[in-house]
């Protein structure tokens, strides 16, 4: 088979190796020529340098699709991190590592991947016959193919209509909107506080803090407030992001100067939204990975949603599908095993916005899952539904016959606790006394 790829991203790359590994012609095509030297400006791909946790779907991913690509990424330092399970043994549970440490260790290793053609330039649009996608435009020129495969990412609009009713199936404001800074550990000095293995994250009166831990000491900061909060967006600014860092005690302790430098200037995360889209249903052509969904990046679900799709629809190809049909079967997977993903994060967002500008808990409603989750602290039952729900191995449903109990324990009035630091109040006017401009 021929596969045209559209977007070398992740998800692009990532199936276009395990296809080439099964022997079909795959090329590869992106707008972004790639790095030259150490220098890479992902132009369009804004979350390039923003902080990335990376869930265990990954580094499985690529150990059965594409070790090759697994062992560059470890050679260049990624980490991974295993924990102890339930059955007593170790499993991964998380890797450390910038986002452009794993993308130069996919493009290092898709270089090298016989098969697997990388062509720079932009996909235009669709070539259709009778029907059937055929090819694509690429800067004006036709290129066959006999499967295309929108991987474009977040604006991906391959075979969509313009029109302003037809837009993605579900999508939401994600009502959030943060900003993050990279620092690098000193040598020998120790990663501060950690809730995860992989992560600190915690909860505050109005905002949320997050901590990702990446390869070789770098890690990143990240604060996130509601966007409707236009106090906090000084944030942006160094002197009140230092400022936040040095008021909130856990930042306070990783970002402290004898500990741990700078390395980056501080980064404006873009609009965030949780969005669904369904496949076009044209034969021919299959979205996959970012152009299909995204969600909230505080939970890190991106690149294993996008691995999970991988895996599903690399699945139904070995099982004899039809590859002019793919979007099919493939749709449906997604519809069950995706969707309700997007469907969670709403949820989720709308629910801890709301809280955060001071509602309390609607209890006439059913819980979001967030919630269901946290009330594991007060009644350990719990726990034995979350598992899945955490490591993404069961769909949020999975909580569901949870909520009884969680809504037990929220009726008793007990409610998650903030973090020791200062409220949103405080946080605006320390960074007032900071920024006095803003
Ligand atoms: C701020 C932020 C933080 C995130 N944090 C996390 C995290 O912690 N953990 C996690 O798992 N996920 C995270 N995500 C999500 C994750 O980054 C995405 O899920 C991932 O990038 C999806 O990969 P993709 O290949 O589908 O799309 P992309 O990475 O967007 O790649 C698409 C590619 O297509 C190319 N392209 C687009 N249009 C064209 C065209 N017309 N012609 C040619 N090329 C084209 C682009 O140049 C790009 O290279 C985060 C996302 C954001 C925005």
């Amino acid at each position: 088979m021929r596969a045209l790829i559209a977007g070398s991203g992740p998800t692009g790359l990532i199936l276009g190796a395990a296809l080439a590994r099964r022997g079909h012609q795959v090329t590869s095509v992106d707008r972004d020529p790639g790095p030259t030297g150490d220098a890479w400006i992902r132009r369009g791909v804004m979350q390039f340098e923003h902080a990335h946790g990376f869930r265990p779907q990954v580094p499985m991913t690529l150990q059965a699709e594409w070790p090759a690509a697994l062992n560059t990424w470890r050679k260049l330092g990624a980490h991974p991190v295993e924990a102890p399970n339930p059955a007593g043994s170790r499993q991964v549970v998380g890797v450390l590592s910038r986002r452009s440490t794993f993308e130069r260790a996919l493009r290092h290793a898709a270089e090298q991947q016989a098969g697997l053609t990388l062509r720079t330039g932009h996909v235009d649009g669709l070539v259709v016959d009778r029907g059937q996608v055929t090819g694509v435009r690429i800067d004006g020129s036709l290129v066959e193919a006999d499967l295309v495969v929108d991987a474009s990412g977040r604006s991906g609009r391959l075979g969509r209509s313009s029109a302003p009713d037809s837009g993605p199936d579900l999508d939401g404001d994600c009502g959030l909107a943060y900003v993050d800074r990279t620092y690098r550990l000193r040598p020998g000095a120790e990663p501060g506080p950690m809730v995860s293995p992989i992560a600190y994250m915690a909860d505050f009166d109005g905002y949320q803090c997050l901590v990702f831990l990446h390869e070789a000491g770098h890690f990143s900061v990240v604060l996130v407030r509601p966007t409707a909060d236009t106090a906090l967006k000084a944030l942006r600014f160094e002197a009140a992001f230092e400022t936040a860092c040095r008021a909130i005690p856990a930042l306070a302790e990783w970002t402290h100067p004898d500990r741990a430098q700078p390395t980056s200037a501080v980064l404006v995360g873009g609009a965030l939204r949780n969005v669904y889209r369904r496949q076009v249903g044209t034969p021919g052509l299959v979205a996959v990975g970012d152009s299909v969904a995204t969600t909230t990046p505080t939970r890190g679900r991106g690149i294993a949603m996008a691995c999970m799709q991988v895996i599903a629809l690399l699945g139904l190809l070995d099982a004899g599908s039809d590859p002019a049909t793919i979007a099919e079967p493939f749709g449906a997977w997604c519809d069950h095993h995706i969707e309700p993903w997007v469907a969670d994060h709403i949820a989720i967002d709308g629910g801890m916005v709301r809280r955060w500008q001071g509602d309390d808990l609607d209890l006439s409603r059913p819980l979001t899952t967030d919630l269901i989750a946290a009330a594991v602290e007060a009644d350990p039952r719990i726990g034995q539904h979350a598992g899945g729900y955490f490591a993404m191995t069961a769909l949020p449903e999975t909580l569901r016959p949870a909520e009884p109990l969680a809504r037990a324990v929220y009726q008793a009035g007990w409610r998650p606790a903030y973090a020791p630091g200062p409220t949103r109040d405080e946080l605006v006017d320390a960074i007032r006394v900071a920024v006095p401009a803003a």
